[in-house]
């Protein structure tokens, strides 16, 4: 069966038994404190476990891109050293909430595998929760009495916390978990060795490929556990897991999923899979890691210098490492496979095939700046081993490669070990600590429990349509955050815009009869609408009025209606690729990211400017549309952005529906004339294929013009109000630079002048010329004229020059051919000697040196000495 059967086979399968399909959700998440990516299949279900949300359907399944790379979860290390563990890889899984419970779960595992997919059961084994004393957590009868149904009861094992104990990370739900394994050792070697003593042993062919979690529990701040409201099923399979057990082979990259992009870099590389460990593993690294690099980008988040973006650049740099030092990649490679992945993943994931020149461009940037650094860093290493005392490379040699060379520090710890040495990772911490203090206030970020107050009813948000409205707090939480304690805090109702959709949160404040608190942000987590305040009210039951800042909230709102027009602007003049790459609004601004490959030309922005400015005179009627059909949104020609969770029913906010239309939850303006006037200020590379575009509008671009004009009027003012400004300040460039060639000439004449007076005096002297004068001259330039043109004339020139140069005392000494060879002078000691006089020092060649001081008066008390000196 091919993976992609495999795939078809497993939804369909959970179709029939009542399950709706729903679309994975992006790699990188956007409204999650606590997590960068998604790291399994139920994190866009979080909020129904934690009943803050209510799912549609009370049966889901899907296949759900993962990634493990940060965090509670992080398989990183084990990328490519072994053959069932990825960076991303495919969790394919089917939901309960509040539905059916472990008897079903169980049941359909068992039915799924055995049945359709015809695994062997002797080959399966199971593991049941044995409990936990300390957090007073039973042993798992219920589950082990419904594996008892179908499978062997010595293929039944017991499994501690660790295994079998599901948490999704350091807080949140969690629950008992029943794992599967399957042993894929041949017939001999499980004659030798049963099954059972390898499951959860790390054995590469005796491996987990689905668990099923009972969520029951809601892990709190303080670590205890609290019990959900309802009881719900979570189950994940190892999509390249199961391939590997369906297709029979013994590795993960032997299965459809790997073989096309390892026969691809094999190719390239001049190998064959399976020719050397080492270059097996570095194949591996490759083949795995253009997968989460990829789609990661595909899904909005580029490489940068912090949080996703770097741990995506991480990701990258290690399998380009891998392809320098052992398939000899010197040049950018990992790129070429974007295209072969799209490809093969285009039913299933269609965001990377779509945008595959896009993703591309961006590898290879990256990439090719990383490979000219890692080449420097890597002789750096080399040096550093070469002095190195001792076996342990220090912290702040290791900061160094990470500050220097970008080497992050789990690269740095894989080359040292190969080269049987290792690393101070705690005194790299430290350097980084230090380097990073504020960052660390950052990290230094508690969380506190949320606190309910009253019912905690289902938050609505109302802020379309209201800027103020009568409000209760529902729940609050104690946050510290660079050593501030604030408060979070969630209303029954709220008028208050959360931030999203690059446009910011609103602020304002809430009031009731005897206090007033001031929201100065406004978030999602997602699906709850939080509201900062640096207060906690002290009546928290009270019914409040709550009130938005309406000045902000207006100008934001200009700011992304305009955002939509100069996006749809975009692909009017620049073309149908211009895709939203990011975007920020706010009430000053608005900042606009997007793909297009080249710099926008003068033209470019002109007539994209004027277009936009055309609509916001139309004054166009906003066409807000709640609720509309995704596909319905799709059919009125919305474009859904990759990496934005959609739901089933969205909003369209439309300008002309020839125009702009878009899929978006922001506030918007009522009519585009509101916006007044849109400016844009600049226009700017982020990444490679990535544009971006900073504009101004309303209040804010009417005073960019005032000021603009302003200071256009008091250029004009100072060339004294020609009729044509340009034509004028042209004229008086052309003029000076006339004049500054006319100077020149006449320095040169003067210069001259004074060379041929300077040779006409000069003495016969011990059989030498001597000149020994104090000159005027315009330039130190000047100066070293004059002395090498006396030089040319005299071939026994001995020649000291005391200078006035422009107010300033120099000194030159300069030897004809003859003397310089004699050895009796040296031009540069003796002007040494002599810059003492003028305060100065400086120095030269044997035969001319030069050297400037302070003292102007000093001039005549070095001839005096040069004459003494000659003698
Ligand atoms: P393991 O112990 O093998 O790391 P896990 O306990 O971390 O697995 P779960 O968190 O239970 O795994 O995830 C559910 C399933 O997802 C696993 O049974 C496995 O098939 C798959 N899986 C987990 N991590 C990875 C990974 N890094 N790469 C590929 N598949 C994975
Ligand atoms: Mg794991």
């Amino acid at each position: 069966m091919d993976s992609g059967s495999i795939r078809r086979k497993f939804l369909e399968f959970f179709e029939k038994k009542g399950h709706t399909i729903v679309p994975s959700a992006p790699l990188v998440l956007k409204n999650d404190p606590t997590l960068l990516f998604t790291n399994s299949g139920m994190v866009q279900f979080k909020d129904y476990f934690l009943g803050n949300a209510q799912p549609k359907s009370r049966r889901v399944a899907d296949t759900q891109k993962c990634l493990r790379v940060s965090g509670k979860h992080n398989d990183l290390e084990e990328v490519g050293i072994d053959t069932y563990h990825h960076t991303m890889f495919e969790m394919l899984g089917n939901w309960s909430f509040g539905d059916y419970f472990k008897k079903e779960a169980i049941a359909w595992s068992w039915e799924l595998l055995t049945e359709e997919y015809k695994l062997p059961k002797d080959r399966l084994y199971v593991t049941v929760f044995e409990g936990d004393a300390k957090e007073n957590l039973p042993f798992d009868q219920d589950a082990y009495n419904f594996w008892k149904e179908h499978i062997a009861e010595d293929h039944i094992l017991r499994g501690n916390k660790k295994d079998n104990f599901w948490e999704m990370g350091e807080t949140g739900p969690c629950g008992p978990c029943s794992e599967i394994h399957v042993d894929l050792r041949s017939e001999e070697e499980v004659q030798k060795l049963p099954g059972k003593e390898l499951v959860n042993q790390s054995h590469p062919q005796v491996i987990e490929i689905w668990n099923n979690v009972f969520m029951e529990f809601n892990r709190k701040a303080d670590k205890s556990l609290e019990r959900l409201p309802a009881q719900h099923v979570d189950t994940g399979m190892g999509f390249e897991r199961l391939c590997m057990a369906i297709q029979k082979k013994t590795s993960n990259y032997d299965t459809d999923v790997f073989t096309p992009l390892l026969s691809f870099i094999g190719q390239a590389a001049g190998v064959t899979y399976k020719d050397s460990e080492k270059t097996d593993i570095a194949m591996r690294v490759i083949a795995d890691h253009v997968r989460a690099v990829a789609f990661a980008i595909a899904d909005g988040q580029l490489p940068s210098n912090t949080g996703a973006g770097y741990v995506i650049r991480r990701i990258l740099r290690r399998a380009v490492r891998y392809g320098f030092t052992f398939l000899n990649f010197k040049e950018p490679f990992i790129y070429k496979l974007v295209p072969v992945l799209g490809n093969q993943l285009k039913d299933v994931f269609p965001e990377l095939e779509s945008q595959k020149e896009y993703v591309g461009k961006v590898i290879f940037e990256e990439e090719t700046s990383f490979l000219r650094t890692l080449e420097k860093g890597l002789k750096r290493l080399d040096a550093i081993q070469a002095e190195l005392k001792g076996q342990v490379i220090s912290g702040p040699l290791a900061f160094e490669l990470y500050d220097t060379f970008g080497f992050p520090i789990d690269l740095t710890s894989l080359i040292a070990r190969e080269r049987g040495l290792s690393v101070d990772e705690d005194g790299f911490k430290a350097e980084m600590e230090k380097q990073k203090s504020r960052s660390k206030a950052d990290a230094a970020k508690e969380t506190g429990d949320w606190i309910t107050v009253g019912t905690d009813v289902k938050p609505e948000f109302i802020g379309y349509d209201n800027l103020e409205a009568d409000v209760r707090i529902v729940r609050y939480r104690k946050i510290k955050q660079k050593n501030k304690e604030l408060f979070q805090l969630v209303f029954d109702r709220t008028p208050f815009y959360a931030e999203s959709g690059g446009q910011v949160g609103d602020t304002g404040y809430i009031e009731s009869v005897n206090e007033k608190v001031y929201i100065h942000d406004t978030r999602k987590e997602n699906e709850l609408i939080v509201h900062f305040a640096e207060t906690l009210p002290e009546n928290l039951q009270a019914s409040f009025h709550a009130q938005v800042d309406r000045q902000k909230r207006q100008l934001s709102m200009d700011n992304h209606s305009a955002t939509h027009l100069l996006h749809a602007a975009l692909r009017q003049v620049l073309g149908k690729h211009v895709e939203q790459k990011g975007s920020l609004v706010n009430d000053r601004m608005l900042r606009f990211d997007f793909s297009h490959f080249a710099a926008m030309t003068a033209e470019e922005i002109q007539k994209v400017e004027q277009i936009v400015n055309q609509k916001i005179r139309e004054n166009i009627a906003l066409d807000e549309r709640r609720n509309v059909p995704i596909d319905d949104a799709k059919k009125l020609g919305a474009m859904a952005l990759f990496g934005e969770k959609y739901g089933d029913f969205v909003r369209v906010i439309t300008f002309d529906p020839k125009f702009s239309v878009e899929l978006c939850g922001g506030t918007h303006v009522p009519a585009t004339g509101q916006i007044g006037l849109c400016k844009i200020v600049s226009e700017s590379s982020v990444a490679a294929g990535v544009r971006r575009i900073e504009a101004i509008t309303a209040d804010e671009a009417e005073r960019y013009v005032t000021e603009s004009l302003g200071l256009l009027d008091q250029v004009r003012e100072l060339l004294k109000n020609p009729k044509d400004l340009l034509a004028s300040a042209k004229g008086l460039l052309e003029e000076k630079h006339a004049l500054e060639k006319k100077l020149e000439a006449f320095q040169q004449e003067q210069a001259n002048q004074l060379k041929d007076k300077l040779a006409s005096r000069a003495q016969q002297v011990n059989g030498y010329h001597l000149i020994l004068e104090k000159v005027s001259v315009p330039s130190a330039d000047a100066l070293k004229n004059i002395a090498y043109g006396l030089r040319n004339q005299f071939d026994d020139l001995l020649l000291v020059l005391a200078a006035d140069v422009e107010g300033k005392p120099q000194v030159a000494v300069m030897l004809g051919e003859k003397l310089a060879g004699t050895n009796r002078y040296h031009a540069g000691n003796m002007v040494k000697e002599l810059a003492r006089e003028i305060g100065g020092g400086g120095g030269g060649q044997p035969f001319f040196a030069t050297a400037g001081g302070k003292n102007l008066d000093g001039l005549d008390a070095v001839l005096e000495k040069a004459r003494k000196l000659i003698q």
